[in-house]
């Protein structure tokens, strides 16, 4: 599971631990991106930060992991080759790419997106501002034009955004049961998102 997770919050945990349940998946890796990402419309966290707070928030999970391949990075990542690296430490596994609605609404507009499919099975899982038709016609669409392998896995809708995060904390509102609270403690302590 790829992502900026500036900062990891639940939503991120609770969707991966629902995709490894269907798929009766062995490990979740979660890929926070390096220092170059293409968020550039606004000041991401270090990389540092971001690894340093999903380690935390998956602690206490033996199923899931981190992976540093993005972080160390000194030039922008692409998950084509992210996949790559995945796939030569995982040799005799199949990758499953997991990704909420909004990301599978844009992954033919990342670098070499024939490359990723070919890859891996995208696991896209539901998000709010996307509906289940949405999904389906957008699934099509992709294995039409790439032949991608992709499941689309209906879950609650779990209504939490980073974005939504990083406002309340510049807002002095509290982020408690939206992220772990070793996050919450992380961010306070780093004082992150003023
Ligand atoms: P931001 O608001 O900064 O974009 P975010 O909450 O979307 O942050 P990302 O790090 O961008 O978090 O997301 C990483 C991956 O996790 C993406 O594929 C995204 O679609 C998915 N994701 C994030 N939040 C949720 C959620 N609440 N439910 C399902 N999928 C999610
Ligand atoms: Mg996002």
């Amino acid at each position: 599971m790829g992502g900026t997770f500036d900062p990891p919050h639940l939503g991120h945990l609770i969707s991966a631990q629902f995709v490894a349940d269907e798929l009766n998946l062995d490990e979740v890796i979660f890929l926070p991106t390096g220092n170059f990402s293409y968020k550039d419309s606004r000041e991401t966290a270090e990389a540092r930060h971001r690894y340093d707070m999903v380690e935390l928030a998956i602690a206490d999970n033996p199923k899931f992991s981190i992976s540093d391949i993005e972080v160390k990075e000194k030039e922008y990542s692409y998950t084509c080759f992210t996949l790559e690296k995945i796939r030569k430490l995982y040799d005799n596994s199949h990758i499953y790419f997991i990704i909420g609605a909004d990301s599978l609404d844009y992954i033919d507009r990342w670098k070499n997106p024939q490359h990723i499919f070919e890859q891996c099975t995208i696991v896209a899982v539901s998000r709010k501002g996307f509906s289940q038709e949405d999904l389906n016609e957008k699934r099509e669409e992709l294995l039409k034009k790439f032949e991608a392998d992709i499941i689309i896995l209906e879950m609650p809708c779990i209504d939490i955004s980073s974005t939504d995060i990083r406002k309340r904390i510049r807002e002095n509102k509290s982020v408690s049961y939206l992220v772990d609270s070793s996050v919450a403690k992380y961010i306070e302590d780093n004082n992150l998102y003023k």
